[in-house]
């Protein structure tokens, strides 16, 4: 009928806008090469703010033995354990979407590395999200002091010594020193704005303070530095860490001299970990879409995070949804009325959009179930389920493919994405996040793309590695490293 024939329109067009040839993304790859380099140059001078970790806002005065310390974070993580055999318990706390994790590590010598970790993860009521500072901050605050009461006779602190916390803080911050920041805006659904420009430690330190809680942040890092030093931890060829979770962000490390904005006294090590906030990107080459358009409209920060918005766990099933509502008001794709779920933002999640993806089952159960149960639709038929796991692959495939093409424009700005020589130079990207953990379907194309991009003789020397919960560990590494008892 038309009705159909409208509907398959709407999933051509939209397909089509979607699109990423090998030519686009690598305009994509070129221009995100192009504003590293302008993020780099000044301040201001990029969508991506290139910000330096901790290291460049060393007040005038640091001595050196303090620049050599910050190279030892950057170069020889692994070898930190040794330093730790006795007193190595540090806690972390995890803040980046909706959920929040506290940690507890122990880490050991060279050998052992970490000995032992336990954690708990907690969800974030949403309301707290919009709310005020101190309700956010004094309910994580609170989940932590029920975590440090957990504290067992295999894993606790010695006696008299005061528990020190490294907080990874997912959100753009400005690093005021390494246990300080102040944010700059928040992203991924939060929106606070009573907490934008103050000093986030400040703000958990004051909450711990109110709940009872007697603990110390000794760093403050942002989840992309925290998976990079993990990364490292494990790995020495680690170059780059990529987070595809909630939201999406990069860190890597960028030589020192190749940081123009950069005033400071050079690090021995020659080498500075740069925070991207890559979630920010934007550039003409990017396929955008009415949607795209729509959804960034109505989000709570409109012309903000357009990279992010396209490829992050928290807008998938959001495009898909719109998309969805789209054939359904013009289509009449789910009958002669709207279904009312479906006019309920967010309400589509991209672990749904997941399930109802990778669904194998010939008649597409999953895809069935799901739309019942989500959106109270039933009755659909298989051509119908068909059209949404279509749809789903289209949203899936443009935001890995655009993920790829990220990685490859900073592997170009290091000069790693060509064989030099014969010269066989490992790189290693560690990646975590939970869209990239568990979408199967979006980690095989990010993967393949970029092999797509780099060439086989390129890609055999580039690793992606999982970083499981580098992030976590990473932020224990950096508390230890600043603990006040070392
Ligand atoms: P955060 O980014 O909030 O720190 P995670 O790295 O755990 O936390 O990522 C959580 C996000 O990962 C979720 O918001 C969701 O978008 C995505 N995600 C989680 N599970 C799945 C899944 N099964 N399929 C697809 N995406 C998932
Ligand atoms: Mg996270």
């Amino acid at each position: 009928s038309g009705k159909w024939a409208r509907t398959l329109a709407i999933l051509k067009e939209f397909e089509e806008k979607c699109g990423t040839p090998i030519s686009k993304l690598k305009q994509v790859a070129d221009a995100m090469t192009v504003e590293m380099h302008a993020g780099l140059a000044s301040e201001g001078g990029s969508k991506l703010k290139m910000i330096i970790s901790y290291v460049d806002n060393l007040p005038t005065g640091w001595d050196v033995s303090v620049v050599e310390h910050c190279h030892i974070l950057i170069s020889e993580l692994f070898v930190l354990g040794i330093k730790h055999d006795e007193k190595g318990l540090f806690y972390a706390l995890d803040l980046g979407g909706t959920n929040f994790r506290v940690l507890r590590v122990q880490l050991g010598g060279k050998e052992s590395r970490v000995v032992k970790q336990e954690f708990e993860e907690v969800s974030i009521p949403p309301h707290l999200m919009t709310g005020s500072s101190d309700a956010l901050f004094d309910y994580i605050a609170s989940a932590l002091a029920k975590f440090v009461a957990t504290e067992s006779e295999g894993l606790h602190v010695s006696p008299g010594r005061q528990r020190e916390l490294g907080f990874t803080f997912s959100f753009p911050v400005r690093q005021t020193s390494i246990s300080s920041g102040t944010l700059i805006k928040w992203t991924k659904g939060f929106s606070i704005d009573d907490t934008v420009g103050q000093d986030v430690v400040g703000e958990l330190t004051k909450a711990m303070e109110r709940v009872g809680l007697d603990m110390r942040v000794a760093a403050l890092v942002n989840d992309t530095i925290g998976t990079l030093a993990g990364g490292r931890y494990n790995n020495p060829d680690v170059v780059a860490a990529v987070i595809l979770g909630t939201g999406t962000n990069a860190a890597y490390v960028e030589r020192a001299h190749a940081i123009p904005k950069w005033h400071g006294l050079l690090p021995k090590s020659g080498d500075m970990v740069i925070n991207m906030e890559w979630g920010n990107f934007r550039s003409s080459h990017l396929p955008l879409t009415e949607y795209d358009q729509e959804l960034d409209a109505d989000s709570l920060n409109p012309g903000e995070q357009i990279f992010e918005k396209m490829i992050s766990g928290m807008y998938l099933g959001e495009i898909v949804r719109r998309v969805l509502y789209k054939m359904a008001e013009e289509a009449e794709f789910f009958g002669d009325t709207v279904p009312p779920k479906l006019k309920i933002p967010f309400i589509l999640r991209t672990p749904h959009m997941s399930a109802m993806h990778h669904d194998t089952s010939p008649d597409l159960k999953v895809v069935a179930t799901k739309l019942k149960d989500i959106l109270e639709i039933s009755n659909t038929s298989l051509k119908m389920r068909k059209v949404i796991v279509e749809l789903c692959d289209i949203v899936a495939t443009r935001g890995a493919r655009l993920s790829a093409a990220g990685i490859v424009g900073i592997l170009k700005k290091l000069g790693r994405d060509i064989v030099k020589d014969g010269e066989k130079l490992k790189s290693v990207v560690a990646l975590d996040g939970g869209l990239y953990e568990h979408y199967t379907k979006f980690r095989t194309c990010m993967e393949n793309t970029l092999t797509e991009l780099l060439g086989d003789e390129v890609s055999d020397n580039i690793v992606i590695e999982h970083s499981n919960d580098g992030s976590g560990i990473g932020a224990t590494l950096l508390a230890a490293c600043h603990s006040q008892y070392i």
